[in-house]
């Protein structure tokens, strides 16, 4: 049993769970152990339940004081990062070995916060250093690594096994035995005429979000470009928090890749009536500013005063390091299964990386990437493999869940909605279900409906075995007569009419007849 000071860590999104606090939102009152908070609770942040947390136990320091500024001669692993991702693959490889030398560069301060925090922090009065869970040196001493922080990695010089750093201006190097690239994504901005006038924001890390923070004064007026996840999230935080929102997308309804229609307008309306003026199907074409201040004009004419600007329009991996470097890379730094790049000395995960999922620039991907990728470098070479992966859509204006379907999928969607909930499911064209979104009271089907999912990446040999269990059902298949409803079973046979148990429908002869009826072979359909 834990005592009453111990605090657990979500495995999803990073929300850490303090007892003195509780989760009041949440209905769990301050003082509330562990133990007591019940079955059904979930994460406040990402909506998972309380199996995936973990318990956080103050390891005994394991490295000796660190020390941020000293560059090392030699190091075996290096990961660059510390993101969720870096620091994921970090505490995954020290559950498995207490002795390897592992050591974090990254140019930002090596903070530990929750990413996902930041598009809710506002409602929440959260400052930006009220997000550090744990500072650099902190996590160093806990998990016995070295931590370089402030320092740009440069380039990747593969024939020597050294990167370039640079830190404060002054350029120096390190020497890797295998590498991890944990570099994330940076934000996009679409270039729009008269954008020099505008100080156009993004948030993506802790530093965004205090320069973004610092910016705005009560009831000012934003102006969000971007109704996609984030966005709308974005959306949401800062109307709660009292400032005015106009929202600008050139999709009919937000979500749009994620979510059917009726329930992007299902959040397109709780949005405005949470405050939020939605411009759906719109894009800004000019900006301008006048003495009465700043001022977007959207492609129908409107003209949107603002005081400020946030783009929210989706992220671009961070590939230029390995490009530069000769790895292989596309919308994202290639890897196989066991997240190995075409470099075998170097590995990427989290938001950087391309699975044969695609990019998955969500939490829990990067913590199934994090488990396999320790595995393999610890000398046990373990295939990723994932289930399917709902994403919790932090819009409390309608809670939402959505559970994509594969990029590009051709198929449709079927919608069973009420007043403020729905459910939706997406099926391709033969009618299996690939996708789902919840809506409303409906999220709290998320377990159930990710259960009818496929994998969004099957175990290799699960891909065999399920190909080979199809053809075996379809073997098994049962006909059913259309004319008297008769179920010819394969298992069973019809010994009268000379079929022997265990013949196939394929294998049964063209003459043969209904046993019941004397219908022919034609008349009959497949049935489950
Ligand atoms: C506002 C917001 C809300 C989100 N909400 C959710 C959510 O609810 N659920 C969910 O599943 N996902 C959510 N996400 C996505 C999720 O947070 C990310 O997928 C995840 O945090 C990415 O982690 P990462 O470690 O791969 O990248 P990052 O966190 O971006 O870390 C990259 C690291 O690399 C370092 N770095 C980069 N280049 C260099 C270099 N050249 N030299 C040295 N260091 C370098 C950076 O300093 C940083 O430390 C959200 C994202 C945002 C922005």
């Amino acid at each position: 049993m834990s005592d009453s000071t111990s605090t657990y860590i979500c495995n999803a999104c990073g929300w850490v769970y303090d007892p003195q606090q509780g989760d009041p939102d949440g209905g769990i009152a301050p003082g509330t152990r562990w133990e007591y908070i019940p079955d059904d609770w979930v994460c406040p942040v990402c909506g998972v339940g309380k199996e995936d947390f973990e318990c956080v136990t103050k390891k005994p320091d394991m490295a000796e004081e660190n020390n941020s500024e000293q560059v090392q001669a030699t190091a075996s692993l290096v990961i660059v990062g510390s993101g969720l991702a870096g620091y994921a693959v970090a505490r995954e490889l020290r559950k498995r070995d207490t002795s390897l030398d592992i050591t974090i560069i990254t140019r930002d301060g090596g903070e530990v916060y929750s990413k996902p925090m930041l598009s809710n922090a506002f409602a929440r009065k959260h400052q930006a250093d009220d997000m550090i869970q744990k500072d650099g040196n902190t996590m160093a001493k806990e998990l016995g690594i070295e931590i370089i922080a402030g320092t740009t990695v440069l380039g990747i010089d593969r024939n020597t096994q050294q990167l370039m750093l640079q830190k404060n201006g002054e350029n120096s190097s390190l020497s890797y035995g295998r590498l991890v690239l944990a570099l994330g994504a940076d934000p996009r901005i679409f270039p729009v005429e008269g954008q020099q006038l505008v100080d156009i924001s993004t948030v993506n890390d802790l530093d965004d979000y205090r320069v973004w923070r610092e910016k705005l004064n009560p009831g000012d007026h934003i102006l969000l470009i971007g109704a996609g996840l984030i966005g709308c999230e974005f959306a949401n935080d800062l109307v709660t928090a009292g400032y005015q929102v106009s929202m600008v997308d050139p999709a009919a309804w937000p979500l749009a890749r994620l979510l059917p229609e009726q329930i992007g307008n299902m959040l397109v309306d709780a949005l405005q009536r949470a405050g939020c003026k939605a411009h759906m199907g719109r894009t800004v074409i000019r900006y301008t500013a006048n003495e009465s201040g700043l001022q977007a004009e959207l492609d129908n004419g409107t003209i949107v005063k603002f005081d400020h600007a946030l783009s929210a329009v989706g992220l671009v991996a961070r590939v230029d390091l390995a490009r530069e470097a000769g790895l292989d890379v596309q919308a994202g730094i290639i890897v196989d299964r066991f997240m190995r790049t075409n470099d075998p000395l170097i590995f990427a995960l989290g938001d950087c990386a391309q699975t044969e999922a695609g990019l998955l620039p969500f939490i829990a991907p990067l913590l199934a990437e994090s488990r396999v990728l320790a595995e393999t470098l610890t000398g046990n070479e373990t295939k990723l493999q994932l289930p399917a992966m709902p994403v919790v859509v932090k819009t409390p204006a309608l809670p939402l869940i959505v559970c994509p379907p594969p990029v590009g999928a051709d198929g449709y969607w079927t919608v069973e909605q009420s007043n403020d909930e729905a459910v939706a499911v997406f099926q391709s064209q033969d009618g299996t279900e690939t996708g789902f979104a919840l809506a409303g009271k409906k999220t709290e089907l998320q377990k159930s409906m990710a259960k009818r999912m496929p994998d969004l990446l099957p175990a290799e040999d699960a891909t065999l075995e399920s190909v080979t269990e199809v053809s075996k059902a379809d073997d098994a298949q049962n006909y059913e007569c259309d004319v008297c409803s008769y179920i010819y079973d394969p298992a069973e046979g019809d010994p009268d009419g000379g079929i022997a148990p265990g013949t196939p429908w394929e294998d049964i002869p063209d003459d043969w007849v209904c046993p019941v009826c004397g219908a022919g072979k034609d008349d009959f359909t497949a049935v489950s």
